[in-house]
């Protein structure tokens, strides 16, 4: 019987059901006698980068569909947007957000200490500021690194999260003054990061406030979840809704690590290979 839309207490759960599959789910969909297929790719951590990366995988392979993507997500779905994104009158959802997938000390007395232990990660939370590496940053990386992130993925990663246009929300004469004083007095500053001109002084913000096309609501303030709602969702619907043809799963709750044998993080694990993947015993 397959798992359908769950009530809680108050809600009834449709954007966990519509966003996520159970592990079970995602290994009985691999079981070849049953007509399924093996993940090619598991990303282990559906957090800011690991849902970038697996959207990115999914859409590169939009033309063949070859290839199976498994998102294995230690926290719930907590937040479908990102935290400045919901309305204003839950703002005080942050207490509660703030509360419970934080996963360094309390005692600490940090606001935002360790990692956001959920679906997205920290892109749900953070202040979206995006200033690109300059070259002098970029000085210790491999050159074809550095330059396949000047020539292509600087701007694609622009484009997706809305900084290829100019900062929409701090503007205006008292910017202009303070980064005139900002450049005026830069020499001052020993280290400056070869900042060549007083535009480098921006730091773009990851907000897209116009639509991308008509009849769309912009963006907004950009997310991991957006990315991973939008690859769940068309796996979903070019799956004609059998898990067996599903391209891209994200099952949350769900640490886990690869492992030389399944003895330190056991419950759940499965073999692949010489490795096993291992969910953590203490979850
Ligand atoms: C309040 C705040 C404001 C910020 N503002 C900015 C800013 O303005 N500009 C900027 O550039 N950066 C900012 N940052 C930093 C930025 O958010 C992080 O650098 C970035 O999100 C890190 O991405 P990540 O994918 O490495 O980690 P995360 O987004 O934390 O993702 C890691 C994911 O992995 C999961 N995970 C961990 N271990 C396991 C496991 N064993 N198995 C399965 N899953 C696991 C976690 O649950 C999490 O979802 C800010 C951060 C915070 C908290």
């Amino acid at each position: 019987m397959p798992l359908t839309t769950e009530n809680t207490t108050f809600t009834r759960d449709v954007y966990g059901r519509y966003t996520c599959n159970t592990f079970e789910e995602a290994v009985a969909s691999t079981d070849r006698a049953g007509g399924g297929a093996p993940f090619d790719v598991i990303v282990i951590g559906g957090g800011s980068f690991g849902g970038v990366i697996a959207h990115r995988l999914f859409s590169l392979d939009q033309r063949t569909r070859q290839h199976r993507i498994l998102v294995l997500e230690a926290g719930p779905l907590l937040l479908t947007e990102h935290i400045q994104n919901i309305p204003p009158m839950l703002a005080d959802v942050m207490q509660e957000v703030r509360r419970v997938p934080w996963t360094a000390p309390a005692n600490l007395g940090l606001q935002f200490p360790g990692l956001a232990e959920c679906a997205a990660g920290r892109s749900l939370f953070w202040g979206g500021w995006s200033p690109q590496l300059t070259d002098s940053e970029l000085g210790d990386w491999p050159q074809p690194v550095a330059n396949d992130l000047k020539n292509v993925y600087f701007a694609e990663a622009k484009r997706q999260i809305g900084t290829d246009t100019t900062n929409e929300f701090i503007f205006g004469p008292l910017h202009e003054a303070l980064k005139k004083n900002l450049w005026d007095n830069i020499g001052l500053v020993a280290d400056r990061f070869e900042i060549a001109d007083a535009d480098q002084l921006e730091a773009p913000l990851a907000v897209a406030s116009a639509a991308s096309r008509g009849g769309i609501f912009p963006a907004n303030k950009f997310s991991s979840m957006q990315l991973l709602m939008d690859a769940t969702r068309k796996a979903f619907a070019e799956s004609g809704g059998d898990d067996r043809r599903k391209r891209l799963m994200l099952v949350p709750n769900w640490p886990s690590r690869v492992c030389q044998s399944p003895t330190v993080w056991s419950a759940g694990s499965s073999q692949h290979g010489g490795l096993w993947l291992c969910r953590r015993a203490d979850r």
